[in-house]
């Protein structure tokens, strides 16, 4: 077990600071995060960890904070891939407050298809307790299992299925966030012009303006029919071009992913035995298609009616682009389905082999597509070279729209012989391709979020004016960096 030092939190009925509560609350899932947790060196831990049933105990717990002068960190399901919840050094107290009790449909208003939940609310309680009612809301990010919806609205995430239902923020209807300055009512309305929407302010925020305590969205009829399917393309321009025509034509696909050659090439050495793997690359050939081949991903959601003129539609583009399919398109659908939370777990197994693995992604227009990929898998292959090191590296676009794709990129590299030594090779390979990522068109982030590991690239993203108007946001609703602070904003309590 970690060291844990004594709590310097004064005592409160809602604030627990037993040791175990304020480990389990002192990291989220990045890398380091990960590195800090296997290595037992955490670094520091939230003074104790309050859970709250209600939005009272939240202002309750908001009020303690100003009375005594500590720190406040917003925690869903500590998910965060990007330093959002790991406390940093303080001369003054930390409590985490951690909304996993606040974790029920609190009404479905069924005529407008709208949800209120807790906003501690996890994935699986989401869909279980609408799709008990006949609907969904069809938000899927990889971390679906444990992130919640508060989380998702506070660092805008995107699920896997939002080619059809779009990302939180299309979700997202208004809710409830306590704050320091008191409650923000976010009114639910369908759309408005009536000057900036505060919901949208809310949007991103990290924690930073206030806690969402109850939170409002846009659900839909569970659908009649849900489809995965996998073809593969003989190139990446093909590939490319597919999910362009479709996003642009607006063909109704619930999801549509591109991996590149690299990718397509480790996936079925990964995802299959040496017999399959020989089966599928024979076949694959006979049908022209060699190394250069590109998988593509696929799903239609929604009636039989709906997903058969979507498919139609599908064929007519992928035939024009080359595109194989044929009896492996549903089986290596149906594979990925079952896996498509699981990919995570790799980290475990390739550790045990040695090697690291992590994740970067991005998002760009079409336009810049290729050179943003290029860019950031060249800068991943070299980062390690000084230390005679080779990184592998392949991608996939995971999400596409009308004007662009989100690059998602997986590298592995070489453990080093200490923790400390590999988090440096990471730090290298993280910092090199970010600065890529800023200076190349492209969002820092696409539906990781800033935290604390992607604020430094801000100010390029958003500009001299658009940080400055962020700050003064964030510092009308806490001018005294009580809530979270280094996350989103390079700033110090
Ligand atoms: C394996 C893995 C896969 C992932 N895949 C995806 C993916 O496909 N798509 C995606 O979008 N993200 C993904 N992520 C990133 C992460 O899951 C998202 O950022 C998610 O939205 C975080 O939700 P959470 O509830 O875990 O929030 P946390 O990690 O607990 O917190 C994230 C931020 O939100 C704030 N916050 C949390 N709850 C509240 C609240 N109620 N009020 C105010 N602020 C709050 C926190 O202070 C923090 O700044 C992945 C992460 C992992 C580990």
């Amino acid at each position: 077990m970690a060291r844990v030092p004594a709590s310097r939190l004064p005592q409160h009925p809602l604030i627990v600071t037993a040791e175990e509560d304020r480990v389990r609350h002192a990291r989220g899932q990045s890398f380091p995060d990960w590195l800090a947790m296997r290595s037992g060196d955490f670094e520091f831990f939230p003074d104790g960890v309050a859970y709250p049933e209600t939005s009272a105990q939240v202002r309750e717990l908001l009020a303690f904070a100003v009375q005594h002068d500590f720190i406040v960190i917003p925690y869903g399901g500590g998910t965060s891939v990007a330093g959002h919840i790991t406390p940093q050094k303080s001369t003054k107290a930390i409590l985490t407050v951690d909304m996993g009790r606040m974790n029920q449909l609190m009404d479905l208003n069924e005529e407008s298809q709208i949800a209120t939940f807790g906003a501690g609310t996890p994935g699986p309680q989401v869909e279980a307790q609408l799709q008990a009612r006949g609907y969904t809301l069809g938000h899927y990010p990889q971390s679906w299992e444990l992130s919640t919806v508060g989380g998702w609205i506070a660092s805008r995430s995107s699920g896997q299925q939002s080619l059809r239902y779009g990302r939180i923020e299309q979700m997202f209807a208004g809710g409830r966030m306590e704050t320091l300055q008191g409650t923000l009512d976010i009114p639910s309305i369908p759309a408005s012009s009536a000057g900036p929407d505060i919901r949208e302010v809310t949007m991103g925020t990290e924690g930073r303006m206030g806690i969402f305590t109850e939170v409002k969205v846009r659900v839909q009829r569970a659908p009649e029919e849900e489809k995965f399917m996998v073809c593969f393309m003989p190139d990446w321009q093909a590939g490319k071009t597919v999910a362009r025509e479709v996003a642009q034509q607006r063909i109704p696909l619930s999801m549509m992913r591109v991996s590149n050659a690299k990718e397509t090439r480790a996936h079925a050495n990964l995802g299959t035995s040496l017999k399959q793997f020989k089966l599928l690359d024979g076949y694959l050939r006979f049908r022209g298609l060699d190394d250069n081949r590109c998988m593509l991903t696929f799903g239609v959601t929604g009636s039989k009616y709906q997903n058969k003129v979507a498919l139609k539609q599908l064929k007519k583009i992928l035939k024009k682009h080359g595109g194989v399919g044929g009896a492996l398109a549903n089986i290596m659908g149906t594979i990925w389905a079952h896996g498509r939370f699981k990919f995570p777990y790799l980290r475990e197994t390739t550790w045990a082999q040695g090697i690291a693995v992590d994740t970067l992604e991005t998002s760009t227009d079409w336009g810049n597509v290729d050179e943003q990929m290029s860019q950031m898998e060249t800068t991943l292959e070299n980062a390690l070279k000084d230390d005679g090191e080779e990184v592998m590296v392949f991608t996939h676009l995971s999400h596409i729209y009308g004007q662009g794709a989100s690059i998602y990129t997986t590298y592995f590299f070489r453990c080093a012989d200490s923790y400390e030594a590999t988090l440096e090779r990471w730090k290298k390979l993280k910092s090199k391709t970010c600065e890529v990522i800023a200076q190349g068109r492209a969002t820092i982030s696409h539906q990781h979020g800033v935290g604390r590991d992607h604020a430094l690239y801000m100010p390029v993203e958003k500009g001299e004016l658009g940080m400055r108007v962020i700050k003064t946001l964030v510092k009308d609703f806490d001018p005294e960096k009580r809530l979270n602070p280094g996350v989103l904003l390079q700033d110090t309590p």
